[in-house]
């Protein structure tokens, strides 16, 4: 179906139309450069065939970095997972910006977790999320002696051996019992996706605890062989997570001005609204600029807006990407004086299991995680508030999310003071849920598309929400039209 005016403007052709300007959009302008320029030897006019829209007037996305006063204030994310998942760190180096990426403190690594209104310390010798030591897991206050004794039957229940999917609540529950679940482990994996764990996809959020079971007979003991493994490959070397001195806008900074350098044109508060494919192959894109007559085309769009983009010609496609829900998320950063706080930042931050019944769903002590982020002498906390079927208990204004935030701290830390300052970033649909069926609505909306040549999805809605998978599926879009295989 198309729109009347799409047919009656004069279209600009271009080779390749990347739609979405986030951190998966970027990362499909720079390999597709990268690729046209390795083609024609360097020297190219590839770029100027490539045109990456961004609906918002800045690029980035979810990435989105304030700096103020001698602070580095995190709208969203804060770190990229370095070493299990080397994609960022990849970019960083052919960007030229390795030596900017830090990693976390080493010194105060402690984690606490909300328990019972408590801050209790996480036990050390997690591995991959999963208690590998005895001795701190036989001290915590998590968990009762006979809850410890129910996750020790991990060691004895027979692996799953079909392929069926489960909840990731289900499988945690099944192999260590449902209190290990609840209070150490949904807080910490389920977090991450601001998600409920009893809805989310064990084989499309954490496929390799599946793995660890089959292969090793155990959760646990699969996770002592990962810790072996890991220990031979020079422990300590590096963190594990790292991130841009002065902020994760600095990998957008670097890509945007790379990206200039070579031609590409990003065109941003350039909003796409309709997309045609043409019958002789191809896609006219309407936007704000005008029309675009492109021979291949990335879709690095959240799976809502894609599927507006896609609905007149692929429907089953939109359906199956409009199955993929969104939960809003808010970040609350607090500035202070150390000397206003009652208790030292000893530690990364904690997060709050569901069943503690808060507003609030972790809180970073940033400027302890990342000393370099705050000035001597103060601290920055960052509060996130909302989490999946908590939404509407949730007051999304800035004033009651500085008001939430603040109660979170005065109620866990004791924090009563005024704050320095208050950087508040709500997002409405932040966080795609990958839920029960999710690899099968992706494969169902890809399989629709595929009757469109040239046509990639890419981004946070379908094989990985952090940085790193969001880098590989926006170059691996791309190097797949590019071979023809999509
Ligand atoms: C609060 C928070 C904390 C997080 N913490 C971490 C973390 O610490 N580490 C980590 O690895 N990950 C983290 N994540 C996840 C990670 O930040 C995101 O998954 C990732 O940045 C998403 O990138 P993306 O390019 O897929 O999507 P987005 O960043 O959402 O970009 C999509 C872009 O498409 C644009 N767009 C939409 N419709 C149109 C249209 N019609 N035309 C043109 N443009 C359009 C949007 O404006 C947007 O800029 C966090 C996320 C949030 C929200």
């Amino acid at each position: 179906m198309t729109s009347p005016s799409v047919k009656s403007v004069k279209s600009v052709d271009i080779s390749l139309a990347i739609v979405g300007g986030g951190i998966a959009g970027l990362a499909a302008a720079y390999e597709a450069f990268r690729i046209a320029d390795l083609n024609t030897k360097g020297g190219s006019e590839a770029g100027g065939q490539i045109v990456l829209f961004e609906a918002a007037p800045r690029l980035g996305g979810k990435i989105t970095t304030v700096r103020r006063d001698g602070f580095v204030i995190e709208g969203g994310p804060d770190t990229f997972l370095a070493v299990s998942k080397p994609w960022a760190v990849e970019l960083c180096r052919e960007l030229g910006m390795e030596d900017r990426l830090r990693g976390t403190n080493p010194r105060l690594r402690a984690t606490y977790v909300l328990y019972r209104g408590r801050l209790e310390p996480l036990p050390d010798g997690l591995t991959m999320m999963i208690p590998t030591r005895f001795g701190p897991m036989a001290r915590t206050r998590l968990l009762t002696w006979p809850q410890k004794a129910r996750m020790a039957l991990d060691f004895f229940i027979p692996p799953r051996r079909d392929d069926g999917d489960e909840s990731l609540g289900a499988f945690v529950t099944r192999r260590l019992g449902r209190a290990a679940y609840e209070n150490l482990i949904e807080p910490l994996m389920s977090g991450i996706y601001a998600g409920d764990g009893d809805r989310l996809s064990l084989l499309a959020t954490f496929p390799y605890l599946r793995d660890l079971e089959r292969k090793y007979g155990g959760l646990i003991k699969g996770a002592l062989a990962m810790r072996r493994k890991m220990g031979k490959r020079a422990p300590g070397s590096r963190s594990a997570f790292l991130t841009p001195e002065t902020g994760l806008a600095e990998m957008v900074e670097a890509l945007e001005a790379h990206l200039r350098r070579a031609g590409v044109r990003l065109l941003t508060s350039t909003p796409v609204s309709a997309v045609e494919p043409l019958p002789a192959g191809g896609f006219r894109l309407r936007t704000a600029a005008g029309e675009f007559t492109a021979a291949r085309l990335v879709l690095a769009t959240p799976a809502y807006a894609t599927a507006d983009l896609v609905e007149a010609f692929a429907p089953d496609a939109a359906a199956a990407l409009r199955g993929i829900p969104y939960t809003a998320t808010a970040t609350v950063s607090l500035a202070y004086r150390e000397a206003d706080l009652a208790r030292p930042l000893d530690g990364y931050g904690y997060v709050i299991p569901r069943r503690e019944g808060r507003e609030a769903l972790a809180c970073t002590w940033t400027s302890t995680k990342f000393p370099h982020r705050a000035p001597k002498g103060y601290a920055l906390l960052r509060v996130f508030v909302g989490r999946a079927g908590q939404e509407n208990a949730i007051p999304w204004t800035r004033a009651s999310l500085i008001e939430v935030a603040r109660r979170e701290l005065a109620q866990t830390l004791g924090v009563t003071a005024e704050p320095l300052f208050a950087e508040v970033f709500i997002w409405p649909r932040a966080m795609p849920q990958y839920n029960l069926g999710h690899l099968e609505r992706v494969a169902q909306a890809e399989g629709a598309l595929a009757a469109f040549p040239g046509l990639a999805l890419a981004g946070n809605a379908y094989r990985g929400i952090g940085i790193p998978d969001c880098i590989r599926s926006g170059r691996e879009a791309v190097r797949r039209i590019m071979n023809g295989e999509l």
